[in-house]
């Protein structure tokens, strides 16, 4: 490994991964450090870039520009890589009332979401298999990208490369200079900590506006389940191949522990027994903490004393669409004097 670097990275989930891959493409020198604890919130991601959601059918923040930049990353990655990631798919969400049906009829003619709304027919599944008496609405393009594949590529890839340490970072080992870090036997101009949920234990960034949200899944096997549509309602059912599907996932914001319990296991049965009408088997749970941010924007920018030391985190539930794009926007403003958009810059928490 080389001693003198551009930046050391500490994270190699999503957001870090996805920050040293660009800097790597960039020709920028860059060392990772991950601890490599298998129950991360991107190794649990259900992959999803879902362009409408709510209640009301409301577009994802900044959502046109979000969904087409993600497609085109994950698209190039397939291809150097030679794998496959992404399945675009659509999700039939299911209407609970005549009043979501003539809002949704409203939005249809909306031009702000016609492009995520071409079908216009309410769609109606046989009632033995899904619960659906106001029917269906499809939402399209939707993205599933296979999370865990593309964090363990990017593993394998910084790991070739001799780019990857797989060890806690410690935070009493950081000198912090007037131009540069020196973290063992590193030195590097600069510092990015990626660490998701992790941050809370960072003595520099350790305390923003965070609101960590645990989410816990459900995996379950149904051989009649259709499995080319995601069921969107209360919660989503994802098919994941193989007459296998995921339901979830749950939100807790009082609970940062990662074990699964058995409340949030009787909340996802419920919510899948009011939906799925034919047999299923569960077949296992998990759970994740999201990186969120009070606001529910990214958090990105640099320390306000150490000017080398810099943030890249707050993905909070929609990492999947959020990391290309503001990676992107993120080395532009590092390297190329480039601006930062002012609702994800860390100085929006600063006091007045
Ligand atoms: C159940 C669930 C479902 C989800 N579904 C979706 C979805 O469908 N679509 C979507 O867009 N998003 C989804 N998300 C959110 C998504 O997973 C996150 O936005 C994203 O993965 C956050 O990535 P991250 O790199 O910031 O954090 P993480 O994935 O948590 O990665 C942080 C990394 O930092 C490392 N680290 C932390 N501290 C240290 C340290 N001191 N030393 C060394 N390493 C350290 C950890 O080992 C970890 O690898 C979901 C999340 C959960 C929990």
């Amino acid at each position: 490994m080389d001693k003198k670097l551009d930046y050391i990275i500490v994270g190699q989930g999503l957001a870090g991964s996805i920050l040293a891959y660009k800097l790597l493409q960039k020709g920028k020198s860059v060392v990772i450090i991950d601890e490599s604890k298998g129950e991360t919130s991107s190794k649990k991601a259900s992959g999803l870039i879902n362009p409408i959601t709510g209640r009301r059918f409301v577009k994802s923040w900044k959502i046109d520009e979000l969904l087409p930049f993600a497609l085109q990353f994950y698209k190039s990655i397939e291809e150097t890589f030679n794998t496959d990631l992404i399945q675009e798919t659509k999700v039939h969400r299911i209407l609970q009332s005549v009043e979501q049906q003539n809002d949704w009829a409203a939005k249809t003619k909306d031009e702000r979401y016609v492009h995520y709304l071409k079908n216009k027919d309410v769609i109606f599944h046989s009632k033995t298999l899904i619960e659906n008496p106001f029917g269906c609405i499809e939402i399209a393009p939707v993205l599933k990208i296979n999370t865990p594949l593309l964090i363990d590529i990017f593993s394998s890839y910084f790991e070739k490369n001799n780019l990857l340490q797989r060890v806690k970072f410690d935070y009493k080992a950081l000198k912090i200079k007037e131009n540069k870090v020196v973290y063992k036997t590193f030195e590097a101009e600069k510092i990015i900590f990626c660490e998701g949920f992790g941050a809370a234990k960072n003595p520099w960034f350790g305390n923003l506006a965070y609101s960590f949200c645990k989410g816990e899944v459900l995996w379950f096997e149904a051989e009649e389940l259709p499995e080319d549509f995601i069921i969107g309602g209360s919660t989503n059912i994802t098919p994941l191949g193989n007459h296998q599907f995921s339901i979830g996932s749950t939100y807790s914001w009082d609970d940062v522990s990662m074990n699964i319990t058995e409340l949030k296991k009787q909340e996802l049965i419920e919510k899948l027994n009011a939906i799925v009408k034919c047999n299923y088997t569960i077949i296992k749970q998990g759970a994740g903490i999201r990186p969120t941010i009070k606001d529910r924007r990214p958090i990105i920018g640099a320390h306000q004393t150490h000017k080398n030391l810099y943030i890249f985190n707050g993905m909070g539930t929609k990492g999947l669409s959020l990391a290309p794009y503001f990676a992107e926007e993120f080395i532009e403003f590092l390297e190329e004097n480039g601006s930062l958009n002012s609702e994800v810059k860390l100085s929006r928490f600063s006091k007045k």
